[in-house]
């Protein structure tokens, strides 16, 4: 049988009654069975011969069959034993392919780096590659997966994935709306975020209970480059969306309280024609962009003057 043609409802469960598996909740298993969306997701991530691929949730391996086909190297990891056996049957042979049994998180805020070191290596093998995340992820781990790859300084050019619809009207979430947030910003001012479909649930086995998105993210170098120092901008964005309904203000004043003035924070502000009574939900990423910037020169100084008493 073709491998491309493999990928369906009663093929995969003709395939876990043999081996005596059942799809497991706890790592997110809903399988693409719609062999049109898995072409889709493929023919989506542009994929040449100088694109490294990384898929993330292997599955049985349909997907990155077709992934296979069209780049230059794909990795693909999948936590469960199981699942990694059946991809290495099905996939194993193709000598573009390496298989990773490993969770694909060493923890939230980074990937696993035996991971990382492998798509080093093959990114290394040319100058001209480029790396591209294609895949269903796991939707447990789908926030950290995306965050943590923008978050990294590697070679990335796009990404193409399917995640639960919900967190995807929130990446790509505008100020005003109600799911604007810290993700919203953080992903939107390194890159532009585009929903390319929503999906039902019947596109997969077992379905999930949820709607889907497949979603695309390319890089904004010119965005990007504006972030003066990125982990201070995560910290920033992060915190203050917790407090996202209070005035902006007064809620940077309590994180930088240690560090800052009421009237630095103030002077901050003004120099960013910045409302003082204006919620961080009502902004623009740009202007939060703005803010972080100044807040970042703002604690340096403060940090030079403190040195300065120390040493007198
Ligand atoms: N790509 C396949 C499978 C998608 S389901 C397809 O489209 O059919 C998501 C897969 O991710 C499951 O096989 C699940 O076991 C795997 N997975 C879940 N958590 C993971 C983790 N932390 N690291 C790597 N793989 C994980």
């Amino acid at each position: 049988m073709n491998e491309h043609e493999r990928q369906t409802r009663s093929h995969l469960m003709g395939l876990f009654k043999r081996h005596g598996f059942n799809p497991r909740t706890i790592f997110g298993q809903n399988f693409l069975i719609d062999i049109n969306l898995v072409e889709y997701i493929a023919e989506q991530g542009r994929l040449t011969r100088n694109d490294v691929v990384l898929e993330i949730g292997t599955g049985t391996g349909g997907l990155t069959a077709y992934l296979a086909d069209y780049a230059g190297e794909v990795v693909t990891v999948e936590i469960d034993g199981n699942m990694h056996a059946l991809a290495k049957d099905a996939v194993g042979y193709r000598d573009n392919v390496t298989l990773l049994n490993t969770d694909a998180l060493k923890n939230k805020n980074h990937f696993s780096p035996e991971l990382i070191d492998l798509i080093q290596e093959k990114l290394a093998e040319d100058p001209e590659r480029t790396l591209k995340l294609v895949a269903n992820l796991p939707y447990n781990i789908a926030t950290p997966v995306i965050s943590n790859l923008v978050a990294t300084e590697l070679p990335w050019s796009r990404m193409v994935v399917t995640i639960q619809l919900e967190l995807g009207q929130r990446m790509a979430a505008k100020p005003g709306h109600s799911t604007y947030g810290a993700l919203s910003v953080w992903l939107q001012a390194q890159c532009r975020v585009r929903m390319l479909k929503q999906v039902r649930p019947t596109v997969f086995w077992p379905r999930p209970k949820v709607m889907s998105a497949i979603m695309q993210l390319t890089p904004d170098v010119d965005r990007r480059q504006k972030i003066v120092d990125r982990p201070f901008f995560h910290d920033f964005v992060r915190r203050l969306f917790q407090h996202r309904r209070k005035l902006m203000r007064s809620v940077i004043v309590s994180m930088y309280r240690k560090q800052l003035s009421k009237a630095t924070v103030d002077e901050s502000l003004a120099a960013e024609s910045i409302d003082l009574g204006v919620r961080a939900e009502q902004l623009k990423v740009g202007q939060l962009v703005a803010i972080s910037n100044r807040l970042h020169a703002a604690n340096k100084t403060a940090a030079l003057l403190q040195d300065d008493v120390g040493e007198s």
